[in-house]
């Protein structure tokens, strides 16, 4: 029998607990433990009971409607995993926050030549033969959550990625995209970001289409015959300004319950995190008639897509679109699910688990599987509650709700717990769970080896454990996470190791690490997947093109429930701020490389690369403390856990105070990929010396807190 079939094949019950070990090697000792044998044992009776049939059963029960924030269907997920929480022996709550939420009324577009001859009319429905859930009637039609309404008509500009410099190629061209429609394609940042820059060039609106090129035709077969966005699927997804700040609109900082009076919130129309301009998405059957009929200059070579004809850069009155959009806004309810396990020994220190439920549609893939896999995570540790086991923290599992419209679910939670999380030790965070058999992870420096670690008591269904496979993947440049992050500053990394991303922005880790300085790790496990966020995101792409047999969901819970275990009951937090220190040195040092080439004068890096290299010293004497193993390493644990919260600033980032963490915030125009040392890196980009000084000066502050407590450790 191979390890797969085995794996798959393991009963349910208490006996399963007496099966050998099936993983492929357990550690001697863990960082972090006294004795490592008696969690080892724990680690077994875990990793025997998630169960593919049964993630794939779930998978199927969550995919069943279209589920979107706020909806009948989503309420309906919310009681189905209740009711896994309960089953598990979870304390289980449904908490109601209140979302500023728009749903598509009535979407119109037309485009038409310069003789008023009608090129296109739209938008045409999601559709292909052979696939048995696109023609559902609750498929909310594609749109931006965030958009406002509008009813614009006007000439086109092709601006490719929409990224800041592609604007500026748009400059050097001299076509202008004031009181244009600018018509982008997705990809190479945040669709936020796209419509950020947009609206600060004086652009009337936006329309972004799913160019072939990137996740269509021209990288595999479509579907349904393979993993590849077909000629009718769009693209849906929020264009919230996230990077000033996630969650509801009206309530930045603030938790928007539901009894939270008018008078205490923002106007949400005019809120900062609101875009001005309408924007909508399309698919590349729609974009297709407008872009081949755009006259003026042929693209720079690089913005060619894969459609059949040589693209223009439009700008001429070539072609004029009118777009027609009624958003029907209303506050609506949302519902985050609520598991609580109490810890026996240190109560108060929470160990965070979370996933969002809603999708855009059915949301096989996102985030789903992430679902699926918590489900069975969950499954799991209410199977070693049953055997008596308690942990030593208390475990808190998050189903989060309308993470698609702004990461709104996650967000209000952690506000309304702000007080609580200031002392929490981690948030683990999966949202695509599995879209095919790569591993990958990003995670906070100190978190980096505790994943490596993890995911070596893990079988994986290729053989081996998860991260032999993960190194294998690596090194044969399967992984897209990685390649996204290759360019972030890594350095620190074990030579020969696996490479962890730096956590960006566009999942639910986002409030928990940025605003309230929680240590925080997401991980999943991907592969083609060209229906992101289209109808076809739905259970039967998934078993034609994900993991048909939910070996992938069921490695997928395994690591999510080993790293949750493993920070449950170490006796020492297992953070490791050499690596961090030696991180935050080498993004110094690329700062002050990028200052001195952009010839951005002024600006001395010496301060902070002192309190860096303190820092490093400080956590090389905590790190021999923490293998000391103190009999009692409760205030240990606590100044460990407070030198993330060092690293947070009271004033947060220039613009948006919400991000108050001074090593890591999403790019003010990236969007998705992290910017470290932002407050400092966006000075410079903006060649703006003398805030970039006053960032420096907050970012060595807060350097040296983190370096002083570590320094505590020892004394
Ligand atoms: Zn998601």
């Amino acid at each position: 029998m191979t390890r797969r079939a085995l794996a798959s094949s393991i009963c349910l019950s208490a006996l399963a607990f007496s099966l050998p070990a099936q993983n492929s090697g357990t550690p001697q000792s863990v960082f972090g433990y006294r004795d490592f044998s008696a969690q080892a044992k724990i680690d077994q009776q875990f990793l025997a009971v998630p169960d593919a049939k049964l993630a794939g059963e779930e998978l199927k029960t969550l995919t069943a409607a279209p589920h979107i924030a706020g909806s009948k269907e989503d309420h309906d997920t919310a009681l189905y995993v209740a009711e896994k929480f309960k089953a598990a022996g979870l304390d289980t709550s449904i908490v109601t926050y209140k979302a500023w939420l728009n749903l598509p009324k009535e979407i119109h577009i037309t485009a038409t030549d310069a003789s008023g001859k009608t090129l296109m009319t739209g938008p045409t429905p999601e559709h292909v033969d052979g696939d048995p859930f696109d023609d559902d009637p609750r498929v909310v039609n594609a749109f931006n959550g965030s958009s406002p309404s509008g009813d614009v008509t006007a000439d086109v500009v092709y601006a490719n990625y929409g990224r800041p410099e592609d604007f500026k190629k748009l400059d050097d061209l001299g076509i202008s995209v004031k009181g244009k429609i600018v018509l982008t394609r997705y990809g190479g940042n945040f669709r936020g970001v796209k419509v950020y820059i947009a609206q600060e060039r004086g652009a009337a609106g936006v329309i972004i289409y799913s160019d072939p090129s990137d996740d269509g035709y021209f990288r595999g077969d479509k579907y349904p015959k393979g993993p590849y966005r077909p000629d009718t699927g769009v693209q849906r997804g929020s264009v919230q300004f996230l990077f000033k700040y996630p969650g509801d609109a009206s309530t930045p900082g603030v938790a928007s319950t539901p009894d939270l009076p008018e008078s205490k919130r923002e106007k949400p129309e005019t809120a900062g995190n609101m875009p001005q301009i309408p924007s909508t998405p399309i698919s590349y059957h729609d974009a297709a008639p407008i872009l081949e009929a755009l006259n003026g200059p042929t693209v720079p070579h690089e913005w060619q897509g894969a459609l059949s004809f040589t693209y223009h850069v439009g700008g001429s009155g070539s072609v004029k679109v009118h777009v027609v959009l009624q958003q029907d806004y209303a506050y609506r309810d949302i519902w985050d699910v609520i598991g609580k396990i109490p810890g026996t020994e240190w109560p108060n220190d929470w160990v965070v688990a979370g996933n969002h439920r809603d999708a855009w549609v059915y949301g096989a893939v996102d985030p789903n599987s992430g679902t699926a896999a918590m489900l069975e995570t969950v499954h799991g540790i209410g199977a070693l509650l049953k055997s008596g086991w308690k942990p030593k923290r208390t475990i808190i599992f998050g189903s989060w709700d309308a993470e698609e419209e702004g990461l709104i679910g996650s967000t209000e939670w952690a506000e309304d717990n702000a007080a609580a999380l200031a002392h929490a030790v981690a948030y683990f965070n999966t949202d695509v769970g599995v879209s095919g058999p790569n591993f990958d992870a990003s995670a906070v420096p100190s978190l980096k080896d505790f994943v490596r670690e993890v995911t070596k008591e893990v079988s994986a269904p290729k053989g081996g454990n998860v991260y032999d496979q993960w190194k294998k993947s690596q090194s044969e440049g399967e992984s897209r996470r990685h390649s996204a992050n290759e360019h972030m500053g890594q350095g620190a990394h074990k030579e020969g190791d696996v490479e962890i991303g730096d956590l960006g922005s566009g999942s639910d880790y986002t409030p928990f690490i940025q605003h309230l300085g929680v240590p925080s790790t997401d991980i999943g496990s991907s592969g083609p997947y060209g229906v992101y966020h289209s109808v076809f995101d739905n259970y039967n792409w998934f078993i034609k093109n994900a993991d048909p047999t939910f070996v992938y969901e069921q490695q997928q819970a395994r690591v999510f429930g080993i790293e949750i275990l493993h920070m449950a009951d170490t006796d020492v937090l297992p953070y490791d701020y050499v690596i961090y220190g030696k991180e935050i040195t080498e993004y110094l040092n690329t700062a002050k490389k990028k200052a001195d080439d952009s010839k951005v004068s002024g600006l001395d890096f010496a301060p902070a690369l002192t309190a860096a290299q303190r820092f490093t010293s400080a956590a090389e004497a905590a790190h021999k403390k923490q293998q000391s193993l103190p009999a009692n390493p409760t205030e240990l644990n606590t100044q460990l856990r407070q030198v993330e919260g060092d690293l947070l600033s009271s004033a947060g980032l220039p613009k948006r105070p919400w991000f108050k963490h001074t090593i890591y915030a999403p790019g003010e125009y990236t969007g998705y990929a992290a910017v470290v040392i932002p407050g400092v890196n966006e000075a410079i980009d903006a060649k703006d010396s003398t805030r970039g000084s006053a960032q420096l000066t907050t970012l060595t502050e807060a350097i040296n807190r983190a370096a002083s407590t570590l320094e505590t450790t020892i004394k």
